[in-house]
């Protein structure tokens, strides 16, 4: 029940493990990461983060990564997060539950898409992609795709051959870490406090895209400013 991403210069696979790590706490029975390339390399599985052998996929600086506290499927390895799209060129984390998911999948099935886990989360691997077949970008795809949803997400997604996140919450928490050399995104500061202390809180409906130390904050149509706080206290 927690999501992190990193993109920036560093390798963002240790990065987005350790954050998982750091949100162990939160509870969870299943963890995976997504390294972005020329292809998405994926690793999930259920069971411990440390039990989750990181792929080696050198030259990944783009990253994200989930523990899942199941609601929809069993705990099973192919109910793990992120989940891709048909083509593999489209990677999503999930924290919450689409309500709504039961008629997207019938929808999305009658249009030929076939379907590999049982979560509600994987309706929206499958709608980006469908989006991105229509001319979107990602992040237009995605806010596309967040208008079909009903229920509550924080949803972080990545495209293969492009060092870039984008993001989105509708009342499941989400903020970002401004760092020196990259940017970070997780449900909670704690996953990535030793990297850094400055952070803006994303408001409901935002859509984000990171890129490198770029932050790009889309609210009611434009772009807004993120206003960045300091985080004082010291976690344990
Ligand atoms: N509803 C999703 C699932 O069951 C996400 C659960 C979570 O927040 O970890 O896979």
């Amino acid at each position: 029940c927690g999501i992190v991403g990193y993109t920036g210069d560093e390798a963002a696979g240790p990065l987005v493990s350790a954050g998982l790590e750091n949100l162990e706490y939160r509870g969870y029975d299943s963890a995976g990461v997504a390294l972005v390339g020329d292809d998405l390399t994926v690793a999930k599985r259920a069971g411990e983060v440390g039990e989750l052998s990181v792929p080696d996929a050198p030259g990944a600086t783009t990253a994200i990564g989930h523990t899942r506290w199941s609601t929809h499927g069993p705990p099973t390895d192919g109910n793990a997060h992120p989940h891709c799209s048909q083509s593999g060129e489209v990677a999503v984390v999930h924290n919450g539950i689409i309500q709504n998911y039961e008629a997207l999948r019938r929808e999305l099935e009658a249009d030929g898409y076939a379907f590999a886990s049982d979560t509600d989360t994987e309706v929206v691997p499958h709608l980006l992609e469908r989006e991105l077949e229509g001319g979107h970008d990602l992040l237009s795809a995605l806010e596309a795709v967040v208008d079909r949803l009903d229920g509550s997400y924080a949803i972080a997604a990545v495209r293969a051959g492009r060092d870039r996140i984008v993001a989105t919450r509708h009342e499941s928490p989400l903020v970002i870490g401004h760092g020196d050399d990259g940017s970070f995104l997780a449900s909670d500061v704690t996953a990535f406090l030793e990297h850094t202390r400055s952070v803006t809180y994303l408001e409901d409906d935002d859509l984000v895209a990171l890129e490198g130390e770029s932050v790009t904050v889309y609210r009611g149509g434009g772009t807004v400013e993120p206003a960045i706080e300091t985080v004082e206290w010291e976690a344990d």
